[in-house]
């Protein structure tokens, strides 16, 4: 088990500045990315720079996103407590631990199973529990749908429909959208088949890939 070390929390608290001053407002959302180690989810190798704002190199050539994408998308969601969040790209489990600190029902969905396993591993040493699935996030849970909410971690070429058809109806996605480069979008589903659309600048994410990665 990795530590948090007093020089730890004063990184974060200097990168909570730097949220605030790239426009992140909501307390919550500050709260949790104060009290989630992010250097937890790194290679040990990367500990002086765990808290810059920039997105950094996990297993099977994949990336942590950088701290302000997490907190704009966590921020975008509207979370509240109990809600049903699937998140598609689990990852290094980041986002998923800042999720947790909601205190929502939380699912999420890895495609790499040598990063699905770890953060499996580091969920278990922080000692928080969601539900963690090996798969391909496309198909999203129908078996658990719909979701009151839904965050792509992983840039789709278009937004995929099976995951729209498993949000609830005034249910919220967060997605960044396009090929190389995409818009973040939140959409929100205002019947069976329409949705509100609103945009939130421009990001590169690892693209959101179908089947599973041999
Ligand atoms: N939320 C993660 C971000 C990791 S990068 C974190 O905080 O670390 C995006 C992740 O999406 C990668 O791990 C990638 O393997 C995964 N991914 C890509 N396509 C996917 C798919 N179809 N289903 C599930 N996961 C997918």
């Amino acid at each position: 088990m990795p530590t948090d070390t007093f020089r730890h929390k004063g990184l974060r608290k200097r990168m909570i500045e730097t949220l605030i001053a790239k426009g992140i407002t909501d307390k919550k959302v500050l709260e949790a990315m104060n009290e989630v180690p992010r250097h937890f989810f790194l290679d040990s190798s990367f500990d002086n720079i765990a808290y810059e704002d920039r997105a950094l190199q996990i297993s099977c050539l994949q990336t942590i996103s950088q701290p302000s994408t997490v907190a704009l998308q966590t921020q975008l969601l509207k979370i509240e407590p109990r809600l049903k969040v699937l998140e598609i790209g689990t990852g290094s489990g980041y986002q998923t631990a800042i999720l947790h600190r909601f205190n929502v029902r939380l699912y999420t969905i890895e495609r790499q199973k040598d990063l699905y396993d770890q953060a499996k591993q580091m969920f278990h040493l922080l000692n928080i529990r969601p539900h963690c699935y090996y798969g391909d996030g496309y198909k999203g849970l129908p078996g658990y749908s719909p979701f009151d909410r839904v965050l792509v971690t992983c840039g789709a070429a278009k937004i995929p429909l099976e995951l729209f058809r498993q949000l609830k109806v005034g249910g919220i996605m967060v997605i960044p959208v396009g090929r190389g480069v995409q818009t973040m979008l939140r959409i929100t589903k205002t019947s069976e088949t329409e949705y509100k659309k609103e945009e939130f600048g421009t990001f590169t994410f690892v693209p959101m890939l179908k089947d599973k990665a041999k």
